[in-house]
């Protein structure tokens, strides 16, 4: 049984577990206070895999080929970071690292010490407190703005020099999708009611 204040009119309404694709809703004002994820950890989990795939693929395979008067240079995920580095733009770099490839993999991993127990309907030792943290660390993750800067250095770029996106590049927008399929799919009331409201 669910405690939840209605978002319409404040009111606390218990909620008891819900079945498939039900919805609850507030017994004032009618309004929805929660609604059942169908298949909610096996989708979380599927997703969150794919997402490790695609980050393993964005990280190690080409992110740009530039080709200007016949010469070709080929850039890596990281190598965006390393010449901020080297620019003296050491926050900047650190902010880039750490929002937009530390942060999602913490989240993955996070995602799936959580699940993957919960799945056998076994919580890992650290459940709750690993799960609070991947829901302090989702404002963090900016691999979204990263992508846009991409796209707009590529259609600057793509005057001066011909562009050719790598597959590591293709891999991490795919990447944005995926995690916010994860984030979609995932239903933390479900988690914590599986964890016996240890909240
Ligand atoms: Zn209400």
């Amino acid at each position: 049984m669910n405690l939840i204040a209605c978002h319409e009119c404040d009111l606390v309404n218990r909620i008891p577990p819900l079945p498939r694709r039900a919805a609850a809703r507030c017994v004032r004002c009618g309004g929805v206070l929660l609604r059942a994820k169908p298949d909610s950890v096996d989708r979380t989990i599927a997703l969150t895999l794919a997402g490790i795939v695609l980050f393993l693929v964005a990280c190690s395979f080409p992110f740009l080929s530039m080709e200007n008067a016949g010469i070709v240079q080929e850039t890596a995920l990281f190598t965006g970071i390393y010449n901020l580095y080297k620019q003296k733009m050491v926050p900047l770099a650190t902010l880039v690292l750490i929002t937009c490839v530390l942060v999602p993999l913490a989240q993955m991993l996070g995602l799936l010490y959580v699940m993957i127990p919960l799945k056998r309907n076994r919580p890992a030792r650290h459940t709750a407190r690993v799960f609070r943290i991947y829901l302090h660390l989702k404002p963090w993750g900016l691999m979204e703005v990263y992508l846009i800067g991409i796209l707009v250095a590529l259609v600057k770029l793509g005057k001066m020099a011909t562009i050719v996106p790598g597959l590591s590049v293709i891999a991490f927008g795919l990447l944005v999708f995926v995690l916010a399929g994860a984030y979609t799919a995932l239903d933390p009331h479900l988690v914590w009611e599986r964890l016996g409201g240890k909240s």
